[in-house]
């Protein structure tokens, strides 16, 4: 039996926004790995095993998933929202570039998924209209001042932002201190909007002016976006629309 690896993104958390694609290679897989909330999300059926593992053993997984695909079985790697975004994408690459010579002669696929800033984007306008970026804020991966570096430099582009993992209980000061960087280099009524839980019954989308913004707005289930200079509130009955004109003047 010719096995494989599919890497996929079950998005922000409505099942409706799972792609079809994603759906059919969850119906012909054998095993399913991934992170405990993520796995959690697959409907059990006989002849597929779910493997959850714990969050920060990324590497392991991406191996477990490889070798059970060397062994012939057709294997899913689930994240949320899209594989490649701060997701077990590359986690299975550098797996695959440092692992045994035949894991390369492998079937393995990246099926995109809906990303959490897109899917927050949406829920609030159209924040992310022009020029963006996105910043994972958690230091596990990389240095604090390469995190400091990058939003200094996106501000000073004058990019829209995208915040990933903003604050967690082993890191509850970071985000501070990135609302105080924010403060230093923007002008009070930039916007953000603090999205929570974004297309589950627990969905929060709180739209404020920085110098309102406050770092228990955020928690592990929260992407923040931050809008550029030129990033608008319309008031309408209903709610307020966020949106990023589509062009900058000369
Ligand atoms: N691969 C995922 C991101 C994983 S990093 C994706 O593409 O969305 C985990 C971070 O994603 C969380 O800390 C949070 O910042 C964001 N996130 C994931 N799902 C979310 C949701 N439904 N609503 C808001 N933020 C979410």
């Amino acid at each position: 039996m010719t096995g494989w690896v599919v890497i996929a993104g079950l998005g922000p958390g409505a099942p409706d926004m799972v792609t079809p694609e994603i759906t059919a290679a969850l119906r012909d897989a054998t095993d399913v790995v991934g992170y405990i909330p993520y796995v959690r999300r697959i409907t059990p059926r006989d002849g597929l095993r779910l493997h959850e593992s714990d969050n920060r053993v990324e590497i392991d997984r991406a191996q477990h998933a490889l070798q059970m695909a060397a062994e012939g079985k057709r294997v899913v790697v689930v994240s949320s929202g899209d594989p490649g975004v701060f997701a077990m994408a590359s986690a299975v690459f550098e797996a695959l570039e440092h692992g045994p010579e035949t894991w390369r002669s492998l079937d393995v696929r990246v099926l995109p998924g809906i990303t959490a800033m897109l899917a927050a984007a949406a829920a609030s306008g159209a924040p992310l209209g022009h020029d963006f970026c996105a910043i994972n804020l958690s230091d596990n991966l990389k240095p604090w001042n390469v995190i400091e570096k990058r939003l200094r430099l996106s501000v000073e582009a004058d990019f829209a932002m995208a915040f990933y993992n903003p604050r967690s209980k082993s890191r509850p000061d970071g985000f501070g201190a990135v609302l105080k960087i924010l403060r230093e280099t923007c002008e009070p009524q930039r916007v953000l909007i603090f999205a929570r839980a974004v297309s589950t019954p627990e969905q929060e989308i709180n739209v404020v002016f920085l110098c309102d913004a406050k770092p228990e707005m955020a928690d592990m289930r929260t992407v923040v976006l931050v809008g550029s200079s030129l990033t608008r509130v319309i008031d309408c009955d209903a709610k307020q629309i966020v949106y990023t004109p589509r062009s900058v003047s000369q």
